[in-house]
């Protein structure tokens, strides 16, 4: 299996996300706290990373420019807006040897986030900085803080201390509190998947993080994987049709969560890490031709373009006719990746 860190080291889609935090920074109006979202494989500890870096670099900042001016200049000579660390740095240096005082990160890995991690993290940033003008704390994949964890998280959210700043990541915007959701800036990683995978993805259909409110509740969360059941299963060809057409068919939100669906199972396909909801079988994307995959994808497409123009009673029209055109899809060779 390919590695997918590897495959995508450049991650070029990530610059205009850097510059964009570069020019808040300037600016000072960089928010306390940032939310990086998107799927696995898009990039999101290289950019909290580098921000944490970026904040710390002696060489960088304007704030910092008096702790070693000349540096400063020669880092700034060839590009005005730096948007890199300078890598050469005492705090650079410090942070590449995770050992910098001011920079705290929390990563379980997939293991759950204790409150007894996010009360390290209020007591991190209780005192001043040491070295840095402020302290730094990422915490990644969110999404695995327990109940009591989010909640303690929630209350620094809320107290901000001064200067301080929180990066938080995750792949599943879904299942956070809405309440962290809105106190934070968040940073949507859309890589296009042409641009990691060469030509082979080049009708560019990016990676679908939109955020999915509905799915907040369990209801609707189990509704959510039943449909990515009857679609997966059609594209399978372990479910009639007549139960995919049904579950489109009967869904107001067919459409958004279709092309949810089937962005994730092109991604799965391309060996990216499959988003974690154990209920939903997507590694049966592997038995799907990539090419039906994709076309498959631009109807949908074309359809949630279209419903946006339609009246709601040719809503119902729409949907079918979509079904039809997917079935017809699935229904021509090559259904196994070769
Ligand atoms: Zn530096």
């Amino acid at each position: 299996m390919a590695n997918i860190k590897g495959m995508s080291s450049t991650y070029a889609w990530l610059t205009q996300h850097k510059q964009l935090l570069v020019q808040q920074l300037h600016n000072k109006r960089l928010p306390h706290a940032l939310l990086i979202h998107g799927e696995a494989g898009a990039g999101k500890g290289t950019l909290a990373n580098w921000l944490a870096t970026r904040l710390a670099c002696l060489n960088s900042n304007s704030d910092n420019l008096a702790n070693d001016l000349s540096a400063h200049i020669n880092h700034q000579a060839s590009n005005k807006a730096v948007i890199e660390s300078c890598g050469f740095c005492k705090h650079c240096k410090l942070i590449a040897s995770q050992s910098f005082p001011d920079l705290l990160t929390i990563d379980e890995g997939d293991k759950a986030i204790s409150v007894d991690a996010i009360r390290a993290v209020t007591r991190f940033l209780e005192t001043r900085p040491q070295i840095a003008t402020q302290k730094v704390v990422v915490i990644k994949q969110v999404e695995l803080l327990t109940v009591a964890a989010a909640n303690a998280l929630l209350k620094t959210l809320e107290e901000p201390t001064l200067g301080n700043i929180l990066v938080l990541t995750t792949n599943n915007t879904e299942s956070l509190l809405p309440t962290i959701l809105s106190r934070c800036q968040l940073v949507s990683l859309r890589p296009l998947l042409a641009e990691q995978f060469g030509q082979e993805g080049a009708l560019q259909p990016y990676a679908n993080t939109t955020y999915l409110p509905e799915l907040q509740q369990i209801e609707q969360q189990q509704a959510y994987e039943a449909f990515a059941a009857a679609t997966i299963g059609f594209l399978t060809l372990d479910t009639p049709y007549q139960v995919f057409e049904q579950a489109l068919l009967g869904n107001d939100r067919a459409l958004i969560w279709l092309e949810r669906i089937i962005s994730t199972l092109m991604r799965v396909s391309h060996q990216w890490q499959a988003p974690h909801s154990p209920q939903i079988n997507w590694q049966a994307a592997s038995k799907v031709n990539r090419n039906t995959l994709m076309r498959i994808f631009q109807v949908i497409l074309s359809a949630n373009k279209r419903s946006l123009d339609y009246q709601q009673s040719n809503q119902e029209q729409l949907v079918q006719q979509l079904a039809l055109t997917i079935k017809e899809i699935v229904s021509e060779k090559e259904r196994v990746n070769g």
